[in-house]
């Protein structure tokens, strides 16, 4: 074509009014899809944090795959759009992702595990990419209404520090989920975050399921005392003033740094260290309060493995 035909061509391309899809029928179906995968993830939970750098997406890469470990079929969606680290912490960057034109295939991590982020979308990992609030909701809302999750037992979303565009496009998408984990840090400075983030899913009508202590305390490799870096629980006594359960405190552990960078956290978890107990215990921790809050009468075991289950 040239140049002077590009007028004309353009002008044959338009369409006709009658022609063009019903905005409202196209909203109507991204509406029925998002609720009907929705409905297919028992329970949805929100990872938060005040501020970066607590360990927050560490913690939820480490119980998505807990749970996963356990039998429960779970996703784990990376909504920090700015800087997302799930593809690290899992070992899978770079990994392909597949699909179609309105549908995508989340990475599989293992046979319990699948995982989505920007993070697999973008051509480099420091691709710059500049996110304004109405592209953030619609990203989040392709992340819940295209990807193809399938029947999860749990859904956990790793949301970026702040009480921003992110997690307030979870609260008005997904309308049933089940709560928000705070990952906090046992600094006095860190119990400020600790207030807001609560405020903040209260108003969103979010139950606080509970706490995360993270980076609390280290062990000394020489002589086995215990270093309280960041000061002792100050976070967690944050939230047991407010109300809120603390589901656990994961130690500082250099091994936790070394398998996140490494893509190795499924075999940190596996081990003996502390750190890993710690996540185990956070998790026996969260499947008690879902079950205690569900109303589903058989618990919220995968349907697959209910009998070895005892929730
Ligand atoms: P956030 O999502 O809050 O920004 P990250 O999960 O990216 O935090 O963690 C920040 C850094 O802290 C990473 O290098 C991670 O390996 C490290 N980290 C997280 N939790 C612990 C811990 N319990 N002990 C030691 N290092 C940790």
């Amino acid at each position: 074509m040239n140049h002077a035909d590009a007028p004309r061509a353009r002008e044959s391309r338009e369409e006709h009014p009658d022609d063009r899809p019903d905005r409202n029928e196209v909203e109507r179906k991204q509406k029925e899809r998002l609720a009907s995968h929705m409905a297919r993830i028992r329970h949805k939970l929100l990872v938060l944090s005040g501020k970066g750098g607590v360990g927050k997406s560490s913690v939820a890469a480490g119980l998505a795959l807990e749970l996963a470990s356990r039998g429960r079929r779970t996703g784990l969606l990376d909504i920090d759009l700015h800087g997302p680290s799930i593809p690290r912490l899992l070992g899978l960057q770079g990994a392909p992702v597949t699909g179609g034109e309105d549908s995508i295939k989340p990475v599989v991590v293992n046979p319990n595990l699948v995982a989505m982020s920007i993070g697999f979308l973008l051509p480099q990992i420091d691709a710059p990419v500049i996110w304004r609030g109405p592209l953030k909701y619609n990203m989040i809302k392709q992340f819940l209404t295209d990807v193809e999750w399938g029947d999860l037992d749990f859904l956990i979303i790793d949301s970026p520090p702040s009480t921003g565009d992110e997690p307030l496009a979870i609260g008005q998408l997904v309308e049933d989920a089940d709560g928000a984990i705070i990952v906090t840090t046992p600094q006095a400075l860190a119990t400020d975050d600790v207030r807001k983030s609560i405020s903040f899913a209260r108003k969103m009508n979010l139950p606080v399921i509970g706490l995360i202590e993270n980076m609390s305390g280290l062990t000394c490799p020489e002589c086995g005392a215990k270093i309280d870096v960041f000061g002792s629980h100050g976070g967690s006594a944050m939230g047991l003033d407010m109300g809120i359960p603390v589901l656990g405190s994961i130690p500082i552990d250099p091994a936790i740094v070394q398998s996140g960078d490494r893509g190795a956290l499924a075999g940190y978890l596996k081990s003996d260290a502390p750190g890993a107990k710690a996540f185990a215990g956070v998790v026996e921790r969260i499947l008690a309060a879902v079950r205690s809050a569900s109303t589903d009468p058989m618990g919220s075991s995968s349907t697959t493995d209910r009998e070895e289950h005892d929730e």
